[in-house]
């Protein structure tokens, strides 16, 4: 199985910041991949990157303008297309027929996502029906998607590790 995650609409200075936590959070929640479309996010990319390198596993980041055929590729190969929309059918009712689908190409927006993103959906989802961020509708639907198995992910290769503790920060190299 694999789970991409493509990022609309990026502007190169505004959204550099949450573009990168959208990125984040795809990797910490068990994405494989996000794809950055809109404005060139050449910083965001670079910055994700370095990360990937010093927490390990196997994820990649990679910009492309043209999200049409982002979307168009994912159907051609039959990904389903899940677009996060506050106006969308609830997570909690969609979530286990979107998981029996094999490959799955998760898209979140900026500002206003083009109509056209809605009719190519296979799936329109809203986590609560309430505005809020591409962030945290990501790590939702991503902990929904996965049940919870993501928080057991292990990062292999990481040059950095956390040791887990009740007080302070402990790491391992
Ligand atoms: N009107 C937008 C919408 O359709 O959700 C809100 C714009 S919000 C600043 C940017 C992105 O956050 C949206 O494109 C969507 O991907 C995500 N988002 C915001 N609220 C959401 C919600 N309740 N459920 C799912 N996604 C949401």
């Amino acid at each position: 199985m694999v789970v991409r995650v493509l990022r609309l609409g990026h502007r190169s200075e505004r959204d550099r910041r949450i573009t990168t936590h959208v990125c984040l959070v795809a990797r910490a929640f068990g994405a494989d991949e996000v794809v950055v479309s809109g404005e060139n996010a050449g910083e965001a990319v670079s910055s994700v990157e370095k990360i990937v390198l010093k927490w390990g596993g196997d994820f990649s980041v990679k910009f492309d303008k043209n999200w049409r055929k982002i979307l168009l590729g994912a159907k051609k190969k039959k990904h389903l297309i899940v677009h996060l929309t506050m106006y969308g059918e609830r997570v909690q009712d969609v979530v286990s027929a979107v998981r029996a689908s094999k490959d799955v190409l998760v898209v979140v927006g900026a500002e206003k996502v083009p109509r056209e993103v809605y009719e190519l959906a296979d799936y329109n989802v809203s986590v609560t029906s309430q505005p809020h961020s591409e962030v945290a509708a990501l790590a939702v639907f991503l902990h929904e998607f996965f049940e919870g198995k993501e928080l057991e992910k292990k990062f292999e290769g990481a040059k950095l590790k956390l040791i887990p503790s009740s007080r302070g920060k402990k790491f391992s190299e």
